[in-house]
């Protein structure tokens, strides 16, 4: 039997990095609303758009490198795959596993 409770810190981290990045992929219809009613420009859309992109390109790319603390492979990466999955890609390990009794 695994200590699910010896994972709780490393899967606390993925879990955080997670919520980052679908923050950013939920906040972009609400963030694009606000911006166009503020300012409708195709310019300053497109700025925002950009803007967007790159914060999440660099909360996919945080929460990708998140090593899973079971068998120490990326959780959320193998080999040119990259799946938010709710389990390790290699050995399956739950992303809630330390929550568990
Ligand atoms: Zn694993």
């Amino acid at each position: 039997m695994d200590d699910h409770v010896e994972y709780g810190k490393a899967l606390r981290l993925i879990r955080r990095r997670r919520k980052y990045l679908f923050s950013v992929i939920l906040l972009y219809i609400p963030a694009m609303w606000l911006i166009h009613s503020v300012s409708p420009a195709l310019r300053t859309m497109l700025t925002a758009f950009v803007i967007w992109v790159v914060l999440l390109m660099a909360t996919c790319l945080v929460a990708a490198v998140c090593k899973c603390p079971r068998c120490g492979n990326y959780f959320h990466v193998h080999g040119m795959t990259m799946l938010f999955l709710r389990k390790c890609l290699h050995c399956q390990l739950h992303i809630n596993a330390d929550r568990k009794p």
